[in-house]
């Protein structure tokens, strides 16, 4: 409640300062859109009520309701709902529905350069990529990026560093990776394939069984969170980490541009804070699930996840800067995204390496 009142209370005076020296005219059309209900829908990629990500989309739904005081309402739907999860994008887009909860790598597809904002192998983590979104130029290239499809974007949850994944044979060497058929999406399938592994793009709900009956030999998901919710350790005996594929996932709230420039400034500003803070609470839930989680694979199933020998994670990474270089070198906006990426990841690796890293590393010494 008292948060509510306070909320209440910072927008009643945004519109106070929005109105300070307005005409009369405007005045009126302000107080009048000030009580404009907007019945708005959210389609989503995720299934209904997924854990992690799917929640976070219902919680971002309830918050801007209950931070605008019910002047923007939102009806979540799950992939396949009411659009499948794939054309999300598209859907918004066209103003079939006003905004949509998903992440940019599915929508490579449309511009390249968008699976920068999403999950870059061997690029950032969920702490750097917020530090580069938020003031390090990242969302104005993103939301450059979406304009021509009549979007905007804004960071909407992250699922932290993921897993390399659940695998049928121990990984010893590169040898291993040759002739592997794993679930693996977007810019981390194209490295695999350059491992010499086959890269095979099944959706989520269909990775358990295609593991359990040996069409895959391996398959990545999330974490220890969403996996055991899927059973995936009864599928497959090896868990490997880390997840270079992965080092987070940014997920993304999609507007449609007329409908969200069409809300009142405190509205706009109320959503763009609700964003915020379910990216910063769907790394929070992530975070102390996947704990939890890891606990429980442990303690109840004997899972023991294996790191990937360093020699494989050091081919991979040689392969992904590759496939990186090559995408820039055909595509102008990725050319300016990854520029602005590499060096902001560049920048902070020194930083990180100093204090996060540093500091990680002696609270694991031995005592
Ligand atoms: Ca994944």
């Amino acid at each position: 409640m008292k948060r509510r009142n306070l909320i209440k209370g910072l927008g009643a005076g945004a519109l106070v300062a929005g109105l300070a020296g307005c005409g009369q005219e405007q005045v009126s059309t302000a107080s009048s859109k000030n009580q404009q209900t907007f019945r708005w829908k959210m389609v989503t990629t995720w299934p209904p009520n997924f854990p992690g990500a799917g929640v976070g989309a219902n919680r971002l739904a309830k918050r801007i309701e209950k931070a605008s005081n019910g002047r923007i309402q939102i009806k979540v739907y799950g992939g396949g709902e009411l659009v499948p999860a794939y054309e999300a994008f598209d859907a918004v887009s066209s103003d079939t529905v006003q905004m949509a909860h998903g992440a940019a790598y599915y929508w490579k597809g449309k511009a390249a350069a968008a699976q920068f904002f999403a999950a870059v192998p061997f690029g950032m983590n969920a702490q750097e990529m917020n530090a580069w979104l938020y003031y390090g130029g990242g969302w104005e290239l993103w939301r450059e990026l979406y304009a021509p499809f009549n979007l905007v974007p804004a960071p909407a949850g992250n699922t932290g560093t993921q897993m390399a994944g659940w695998f049928n044979k121990e990984i010893n060497s590169l040898e291993d990776l040759k002739g592997l058929k794993m679930r693996i999406p977007g810019l981390g399938a194209e490295v695999l394939k350059r491992a010499g592994g086959t890269p095979v793009n099944v959706p989520g709900a269909e990775v358990f069984t295609a593991l359990q009956t040996g069409n895959l030999d391996a398959a990545e998901w999330i974490g220890p969170y969403n996996d055991l919710a899927f059973g995936l350790y009864k599928a497959a005996k090896y868990y490997y980490y880390p997840g270079w594929h992965e080092p987070c996932a940014t997920l993304e709230a999609i507007f449609n541009k007329q409908r969200f420039e069409s809300l009142p400034d405190d509205l706009q500003e109320i959503v763009m804070l609700s964003c915020q803070a379910a990216n910063n609470d769907m790394l929070a839930d992530y975070t102390a699930q996947n704990q939890r989680a890891l606990r429980v694979l442990a303690l109840e199933h004997g899972v023991i996840p294996k790191p990937l020998p360093e020699a494989v994670l050091r081919r991979l990474k040689q392969l992904s800067y590759e496939v990186l270089e090559e995408l820039a070198a055909k595509d102008k906006m990725v050319a300016r995204v990854y520029a602005s990426y590499r060096e902001f990841q560049h920048n902070t690796s020194q930083w990180l390496a100093i204090s996060e890293k540093a500091y990680f590393d002696s609270r694991l010494l031995d005592n």
